[in-house]
């Protein structure tokens, strides 16, 4: 794990034959109430929990699980971590709580070919990513957690119920698999995504200060250039249509 500054340590994912998605934990060390930003895919729950431990932080600390949106590689071990950690709550965007809590598993597999392949390759059935979600975010919240603050920014495009999370003061923003480091945006083309909000949600991200990029695959930039998201989104604005 690595501490990117205090209050935000950075788990990176380990790639199988689909993605695994890196995971955040947040919170000031002392609060005991920290928060991790997505899980990652199957079978990579323990090596998450183990590389928590392994950096001195008591798995007790941690309170909630926040989904940056809920597309395999990053739910995919929930189950596993929610097994150790069953206090744990799972906060997710309304519009994906809803599929999470239905048994919709559309926006979890992104599409039907890769749903049958994933199922054989790694013995999932159907109804494996139903969950009760204790808090749905809306967008617009500031939400004030483990002595720092976050603010939720819903950024559908990639998926449905996309989330960043903005800390302010630090100028660094979690947006999962909406925008990466070296002018790469998230794919629009899975069940849910849609390319026009995918350019009105980069346009909105264009509008942060931001030093820090926390995606959820590739690169952490912790030094961004100047008008750094303003420049991706341009760059991809005329396949965003
Ligand atoms: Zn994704
Ligand atoms: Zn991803």
């Amino acid at each position: 794990m690595t501490e990117i500054i205090e209050g935000i340590n950075f788990i990176a994912g380990v790639d199988d034959m689909i993605p695994d998605s890196h995971v955040y934990v947040i919170g000031e060390p002392s609060s005991q109430d920290l928060s991790i930003i997505d899980a990652g895919l199957m079978g990579k729950g323990n090596y998450k929990l183990q590389t928590i431990k392994k950096a001195g932080i008591k798995v007790e600390d941690i309170k909630r699980i926040i989904m940056t949106h809920i597309h395999l590689d990053h739910i995919g071990c929930l189950n596993e971590i929610r097994e150790k950690l069953p206090w744990v709550e799972l906060w997710v965007h309304d519009q994906e709580a809803e599929s999470l809590e239905q048994g919709d598993e559309r926006t979890v597999y992104g599409m039907e070919m890769f749903r049958n392949m994933c199922q054989m390759q790694y013995g999932l059935k159907d109804g494996d990513f139903t969950f009760e979600v204790n808090k749905k975010l809306q967008g617009g919240e500031s939400l004030e957690i483990g002595g720092t603050v976050w603010e939720v920014l819903h950024i559908p495009g990639h998926s449905p119920g996309g989330i960043a999370l903005y800390h302010r003061t630090k100028r660094a923003l979690i947006p999962g698999d909406v925008i990466y480091a070296d002018y790469a945006i998230g794919r629009f083309d899975l069940h849910g995504a849609d390319a026009s909000e995918l350019k009105k949600s980069l346009g909105r991200l264009s509008e942060l200060d931001v030093d820090i990029l926390l995606p959820g695959h590739n690169r952490v930039a912790r030094d961004l250039p100047e008008g750094y998201l303003e420049e991706t989104a341009k760059q991809w604005e005329p396949y965003l249509t």
